[in-house]
C-alpha cells in the first residue's frame, strides 16, 4: 500500500490510525463522517470555513441575490401550498446563516404573512455555526428566531418547506472499486511503516463477498471504474419526501453533480480554496463528493413524491429573476458595490463557474404546482 500524498498529521490522524490499528480499514463513508464530523477533531466541529479566509465559499456568500430569491421562492411555494400556519422553514446545515438572513429580509418585503406563519428550524452539527447563524439571523428583523437540531427527526413534523445548499455533497459517500476479479470497496487503512514514526493513512481496496446494489448502468462498468453510493443521502431525501407527502410543502436541494448517475471518484479535499490531498491532515480539509441528483430523484419518487429538475443553477436563478434583482441592487450601488453585485451574479450563473455544474432540484407533495424555476422542461 503507498500513500503518494505527503505525511499523514493531527489530532483526528492520531484517532484514525489508532481506531484502523485496532479493527482494521475503515470504509470511506466512515472517513469522510469522521473528518467532516467527529465531535471535538472533525473539519465542522473545529473550523469556520467559509468566506475570503476560509477554505471555500458557497453561493450565499458570493451574493444576496441567492438567498434573497431562495427565500422568495419559499413564498411563492407556501401560497401555492394554501398558505398554511405554521409551516415550518427548515434549513439543512446553513452554514454562517447568510442564506436564511437574506432570505427572511426578502420574505418580510414580499408577504408579511409568510414571516407569521413560518417557524425556523436550523439542522447543524457546528457549534461554531450555530453562533454565526444565530448572529446572522440577529440581523434579519422579526420573526427570526430559530430552533437548532442536530437531523431531521427531531424537526416538528407538518407543513414544511425545506432548503439544502450545498449540504448533500458532505454526506458520506462509499465508494466500490471495479476490479478483474470482482468489486471491492475503497477504505481508507495503514500504510506499511518503513522505519520510525507512525504509519500513513492510505487507500486500500478490500474485496467484497457479494456485488454492491447498483442502479441499471452503473452495475455493468468495467474494470478499474469507481462508482459512488450515498446512503445517507437517499435515507435523507426519503425522510424529507414522506414529511411532504404526509403533511404538503417542498424541498429545495441545490448542490453540485451529476444529473444521471456515473461513474467516477469525486471525492475532494479542500483547503484554502484549492484542492488537498484527501487523507493528509484529516479534520483541517473540507471534504465533498459529487450529489447524484437521480439517485435522489429516484429515492423521492419511490416514497411518492413529486421531483422537479435539476435544472442548471444558472438557468434557475436567471428564470427567478436574478438579472432583474441585480439591475435594482445596481441602481443605489457605488462602483464598488456594482463591481461586487456583477461579479457575483456572473459566478452563480455563468456555465463556466457555478451555473452548470451546480444544479437545483425540487421534492414536492403530489398535486402542487410546478415550483418556481421548474415550471418549464430543463433546457
Ligand atoms: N448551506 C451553507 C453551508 C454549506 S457547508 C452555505 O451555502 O453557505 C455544509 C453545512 O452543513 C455546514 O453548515 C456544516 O456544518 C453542515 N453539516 C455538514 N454535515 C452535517 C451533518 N451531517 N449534519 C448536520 N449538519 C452538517
Amino acid at each position: 500500500m503507498q500513500n503518494h500524498e505527503g505525511r499523514v498529521s493531527g489530532a483526528l490522524a492520531a484517532v484514525l490510525r489508532d481506531r484502523i490499528a485496532r479493527t482494521g480499514p475503515i470504509s470511506v463513508a466512515d472517513f469522510m463522517a469522521l473528518a467532516l464530523t467527529h465531535p471535538q477533531h472533525g473539519y465542522y466541529a473545529a473550523c469556520t470555513p467559509f468566506g475570503r479566509t476560509g477554505d471555500f465559499t458557497t453561493a450565499p456568500e458570493i451574493s444576496q441575490v441567492f438567498g434573497e430569491l431562495t427565500g422568495l421562492w419559499c413564498v411563492v411555494v407556501w401560497q401555492a401550498m394554501g398558505r398554511p400556519a405554521p409551516v415550518s422553514l427548515c434549513e439543512l446545515g446553513p452554514g454562517r446563516g447568510t442564506l436564511m438572513a437574506d432570505a427572511r429580509r426578502a420574505q418580510a418585503r414580499a408577504d408579511p404573512a409568510f414571516i407569521e406563519a413560518a417557524r425556523l428550524h436550523l439542522v447543524e452539527v457546528s457549534p461554531i455555526l450555530r453562533k454565526h447563524q444565530r448572529d446572522a439571523l440577529a440581523t434579519a428583523g422579526p420573526g427570526s428566531q430559530a430552533h437548532w437540531h442536530d437531523d431531521l427527526a427531531t424537526v416538528p413534523e407538518g407543513p414544511l418547506l425545506l432548503i439544502a445548499n450545498e449540504f448533500f455533497d458532505a454526506l458520506p459517500v462509499h465508494q466500490f472499486v471495479r476490479t478483474d476479479s470482482g468489486w471491492c470497496e475503497r477504505c481508507v487503512g495503514l500504510a506499511d511503516a518503513f522505519g520510525a514514526g507512525d504509519p500513513d493513512l492510505a487507500f486500500v481496496d478490500v474485496p467484497l463477498p457479494a456485488p454492491p446494489v447498483l442502479p441499471a448502468g452503473l452495475a455493468d462498468v468495467g474494470p478499474g471504474s469507481i462508482v459512488e453510493r450515498r446512503p445517507a443521502a437517499d435515507a435523507l431525501i426519503t425522510a424529507i419526501a414522506r414529511r411532504v407527502c404526509r403533511h404538503g410543502g417542498a424541498a429545495l436541494i441545490v448542490d453540485y453533480g451529476y444529473s444521471e448517475s456515473a461513474p467516477g471518484d469525486s471525492l475532494q479535499a479542500v483547503r484554502g480554496h484549492a484542492f488537498h490531498p484527501v487523507l493528509t491532515r484529516p479534520g483541517e480539509a473540507d471534504l465533498t463528493a459529487h450529489v447524484d441528483f437521480a439517485a435522489l430523484a429516484r429515492a423521492a419518487t419511490e416514497a411518492g413524491a413529486a421531483v422537479f429538475g435539476p435544472v442548471p443553477q444558472g438557468v434557475w436563478l436567471t428564470r427567478l429573476g436574478a438579472a432583474e434583482r441585480a439591475r435594482a441592487l445596481l441602481a443605489d450601488a457605488t462602483p464598488e458595490q456594482a463591481m461586487a453585485i456583477t461579479t457575483g451574479i456572473r459566478r452563480l450563473t455563468h456555465p463556466q463557474h457555478m451555473g452548470l455544474l451546480f444544479k437545483a432540484m425540487a421534492v414536492s407533495a403530489p398535486g402542487l404546482p410546478p415550483p418556481p424555476g421548474f415550471d418549464s422542461p430543463a433546457p
